[in-house]
């Protein structure tokens, strides 16, 4: 959009989506159409998830290779380690590597159904340690990136290439599932960027107060990466139930009911698109250095909360609520 942005207008935040990779012939061919949308959005990258323990990773793969070849969108995969030995997980990394992946977003990822959450499982315990392998693979692969050769033109596009372009790993203001309060996954996302990570990701939430109290208690706690709000819109009640069901993040009640008692399908996909464009406005407000959609493989609810922000003009925005706070 940056055609578009008067010299007046501060530059709107980075805005990012993300995407899975689909699982029969005819949603692909539709994602194949949500990207060509999503693309003219200008993201700063498009992320495609990945099922723990590698059941999605030619799907995850051929996304990618979509995004790469179709558009100008940064792809960003998304892997898990839960489950990998060394040497898997090494092969992994580089077989994204190799198709032109340079961005990833590290994750544990969960342990199997009825699997002891305590035991270890596989070679590597945390997201932290696949953010270390990342970078590790990446030197290794290409040894001229880390000796660099000033002065050279082409040793210098090789280093470009070469470096992962960003290493993001999941944060979860309202605290992980298993985590012993908010100290603790702090300190765990301290781990991961005292490992490489340049870049956090949420977990959705529902209020402002739960990310910009997080923001604030990373930051005291050390952190110094960017923490970009994950933010979904929700625009049916069974969706609801099965997020809250799957992250264990509980929504607040008035959107739950709201839903629920509203029979027209538009108006409450209305209701859902209100409540994360206002969401997503508080924390940018707040300060938040961007915004990660999730999308569901679809682009006509995340690109209307886009719009309801208008986010070319920034000051409007601003004013607008200052006016109907008075
Ligand atoms: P970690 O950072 O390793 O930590 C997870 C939790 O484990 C910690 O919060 C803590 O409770 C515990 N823990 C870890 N290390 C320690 C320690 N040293 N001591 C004590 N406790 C510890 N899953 C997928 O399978 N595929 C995806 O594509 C995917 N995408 C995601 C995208 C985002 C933005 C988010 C927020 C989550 C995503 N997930 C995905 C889910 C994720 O895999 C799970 O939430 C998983 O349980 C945690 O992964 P993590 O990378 O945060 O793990």
């Amino acid at each position: 959009g940056s055609a578009a942005e008067g010299a007046d207008c501060r530059p709107r935040p980075p805005i990012s989506f993300e995407l899975f990779p689909p699982r029969t012939d005819a949603a692909a061919l539709a994602l194949g159409r949500t990207i060509d949308r999503l693309a003219e959005a200008d993201p700063a990258f498009i992320s495609v998830t990945f099922g723990a323990g590698g059941t999605s990773r030619d799907r995850s793969l051929t996304v990618l290779r979509y995004l790469l070849a179709h558009t100008n969108v940064e792809p960003m995969a998304h892997l898990t380690c839960v489950g990998s030995s060394h040497s898997e997980a090494n092969r992994l990394v580089r077989e994204f590597l190799d198709a032109g992946v340079t961005s990833f977003l590290a994750l544990r990822g969960d342990p199997p159904v009825g699997a002891d959450p305590d035991a270890g499982i596989g070679d590597l315990a945390s997201a932290a340690e696949l953010v270390q392998l990342i970078h590790r693979v990446q030197e290794e692969r290409e040894p001229f990136a880390q000796v660099g050769m000033p002065g050279m033109p082409g040793a210098s596009r090789i280093r470009e290439r070469a470096r992962p372009e960003r290493v993001a790993v999941a944060a979860f203001p309202t605290g992980h599932p298993r985590s012993r309060g908010i100290a603790h996954d702090v300190d765990i996302l301290l781990a991961k960027e005292i490992s490489g990570a340049t870049l956090a990701i949420t977990q959705l939430f529902w209020r402002a107060d739960d990310y910009l109290t997080f923001v604030d208690r990373a930051r005291a706690g050390g952190v110094t990466i960017p923490i970009v709000p994950g933010i979904m819109p929700v625009t049916t009640p069974a969706r609801l139930a099965r997020l809250t069901e799957l992250t264990g993040v509980e929504p607040p009640a008035e959107l739950a009911i709201d839903l629920e008692i509203e029979p027209d399908a538009a108006a409450q996909a209305e209701l859902g698109i209100t409540f994360a464009a206002r969401l997503a406005a508080a924390v940018l407000e707040g300060g938040a250095p961007g915004l990660h959609l999730y999308t569901y493989n679809r682009h006509e609810v995340v690109l209307e909360v886009l719009n309801r922000l208008d986010l070319r003009n920034p000051d409007q925005l601003v004013n607008e609520r200052n006016t109907t706070q008075r």
